[in-house]
């Protein structure tokens, strides 16, 4: 046979290698996934390419990706059925970086009047292979195109500017379709050629590749095997005759190797939502995300459009112990896929603001680079438009919490999530109508239970314009304030803000339904009964006493006031029109001190 050629890399590439080694990753591992997204792209590939020419897949032979890890000889195989290579493929493809595979694909796919874009073939740039050399320090690529009658081998060594490619001559060697990559390791990564870290890291990071991944592993069973019986036992059997005759056995287990399935080729989000049942989204809640309880809702959506993705979005049971998991938004909540490959879930509010980094789900998207960097996901408009995406689905998951039959769930949401929402309230305006359909909070006509701003404004009476509130450190000191008097006379209901963030939320949101909030507290209160007559000549009558009064008083206030808002209290400390609460003032000295 002829000879191993050698070509060099363009300079590019080495660079690029260069790079890669020492810097991009720092995660090593992600080498596997890297390789494993390149021979799901090839059986892709193939699969698209076969529907116009079916001859390319004359060969009946199953579409998987097969891993075998030898580890006394520190070498790991990836071998998959997709659409291998040509020579000049190799050369175009492992040679050079202007030609990625993918992308001159997806190019001659355009170009090719423009056939559907729905493949999941959009590549980005392309590094993927050269991760090899993050654990290998020589890779051999031996692979076989249909379009080819023979069957080439690449050869390349870490930090060398050459490679070579050589026909296939070992007939021990020969695939009839696709790809084998065989990894020799660098001495101090001999340890990836373990099986059971193989099988870990499949499953870690392309569980849901949508094609089968064996993984070789060693397995045993348990037999049972005759053994010779002791002959003093066998003679005391024989003279009790009623015993029937027993075959002494033993348990033995034997091993063997074999290919094992190692991820689910259906992620649950890609199926129809309609054959998925509340307790297969449970199950992979509880699985994913390593919980005992089952989440509170879940809601599985595609977009379509601008930025295509596939989403699983959940609502947890609890909110996570410890003070500051609200203002903490790197929470792993969110696992970010490409093309079905796990990238990330280490996010710091690019997909989910803040208040909401308690909702958890995974997120499948087409249209972003599997290299995605937090650099990538900061400034991508893409991501800008998902994160907007998964904002309403999830409201809209939370709103169905709050509409079920079931009041029980709702309030469940509110005690572990109620926090969350005020935060929102401050933190995100454009939601604003969103969240107050959300809120809760206790009033004077609710008893025990929370109201929401919809039961009020149903509730108001009919000459009410205002909706209603006190602040105050508890529903009884609230209950028992003498602001209340005029407006309990009236039978107005007051809404009771006994959670400290609960006035500067209500502050933000300013109205609901076109309805003010008003605070009870502030001096200007105005129940619509003034009668100017009457309350000029009750001024008149009391003014001395008014004068007194301040001049005992001196400046521990900063007025005196006749008023008509009280209906057995003799008298009453309000706040200025413009100045806190004051309740936000005790808060304010708490924060201070
Ligand atoms: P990308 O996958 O983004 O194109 P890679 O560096 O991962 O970039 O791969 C470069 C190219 O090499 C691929 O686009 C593809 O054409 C080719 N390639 C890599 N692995 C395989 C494989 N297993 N089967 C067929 N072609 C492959
Ligand atoms: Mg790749």
């Amino acid at each position: 046979s002829p000879p191993a050629e050698k070509f060099e890399y363009q300079a590019e590439v080495s660079r690029l290698m260069d790079l890669i080694v020492n810097s991009l990753y720092s995660n090593k591992e992600v080498f596997l996934r890297e390789l494993i997204s390149n021979a799901s792209d090839a059986l892709d590939k193939l699969r698209f390419l076969s529907v116009t020419e079916p001859e390319l897949m004359k060969d009946a032979i199953d579409f998987d990706i097969r891993i075998q890890a030898d580890k006394d000889n520190g070498i790991i195989t990836i071998t998959d059925t997709g659409i291998g290579m040509t020579k000049q493929e190799l050369v175009d493809c492992l040679g050079t970086i202007a030609q990625s595979g993918t992308a001159k694909f997806l190019k001659a796919l355009k170009d090719n009047k423009g056939a559907g874009g729905d493949n999941n073939l959009i590549g980005q740039f392309g590094v993927g292979f050269y991760s090899a050399f993050l654990v290998a320090d020589r890779v051999v690529v031996s692979t076989k195109s249909p379009k080819s009658d023979k069957q080439y081998v690449w050869e390349g060594e870490v930090n060398a500017s050459s490679y070579t490619i050589s026909e296939e001559t070992d007939p021990e060697k020969l695939i009839p379709r696709g790809t084998r990559l065989t990894l020799h390791l660098k001495r101090d990564d001999k340890g990836f050629a373990h099986p059971e870290r193989i099988e870990k890291l499949v499953k870690n990071y392309s569980q849901f590749v949508s094609f089968p991944i064996y993984t070789w592993q060693e397995k045993g069973f348990t037999k049972e095997v005759e053994v010779d019986e002791d002959p003093a036992e066998a003679k005391k059997d024989d003279q009790d005759e009623k015993t029937e005759k027993k075959k002494k056995t033993k348990t033995v287990v034997e091993k063997y190797w074999d290919w094992e399935l190692t991820n689910e080729t259906q992620p649950i989000w890609l199926r129809n939502p309609k054959e998925v049942t509340k307790e297969d989204y449970n199950e992979f809640y509880k699985k994913t995300f390593n919980e005992y309880l089952e989440p509170l809702a879940s809601s599985h959506f595609t977009t379509e459009g601008e930025v295509e993705f596939r989403s699983i979005l959940y609502v947890p049971p609890y909110a996570p112990s410890g003070k500051d998991d609200i203002v903490n938004p790197k929470t792993k909540n969110i696992r970010l896929y490409v093309k079905r490959v796990f990238i990330s879930d280490d996010f710091d509010g690019e997909l989910f603001p803040r208040y909401l980094s308690f909702v958890k789900g995974v997120v499948d998207s087409n249209d972003l680079p599997l290299n995605v960097s937090r650099e990538i996901l900061q400034e991508s408009r893409i991501v800008r438009i998902m994160r907007k995406r998964l904002v309403r689905k999830a409201f809209d998951m939370i709103l169905g919490i709050s509409m079920s039959d079931n009041r029980e769930d709702y309030e469940k949401f509110w005690d572990n999530f109620g926090k969350h929402l005020k935060l929102g309230c401050i933190e995100d305006r454009e939601n604003h109508k969103r969240i107050a359909p959300l809120l809760r909070f206790y009033s004077s006509q609710s008893d025990e239970d929370f109201i929401s701003l919809d039961e009020y404004v149903e509730n108001m009476t009919p000459d009410q314009k205002d909706i209603y509130y006190i602040a105050a450190d508890s529903v009884n000191s609230a209950k028992n304030t003498p602001f209340m008097e005029k407006l309990a006379e009236k039978d107005l209901e007051v809404l009771f803000l006994v959670d400290p963030i609960d006035e500067v939320a209500i502050q933000n949101i300013k109205s609901y339904k076109e309805k003010n909030f008003v605070d009870i507290s502030k001096e200007d209160l105005d129940l619509g009964d003034k009668n100017e007559e009457k309350e000029k000549e009750i001024k008149q009558e009391f003014s001395s006493t008014i004068d007194w009064i301040k001049k005992h008083l001196g400046d521990k206030v900063a007025s005196v006031q006749i008023s008509n808002r009280l209906s057995s209290s003799p008298c009453v400390l309000v706040s200025g029109k413009f100045g806190w609460s004051a309740n936000m003032e005790r808060l304010m000295k708490t924060q201070t001190m």
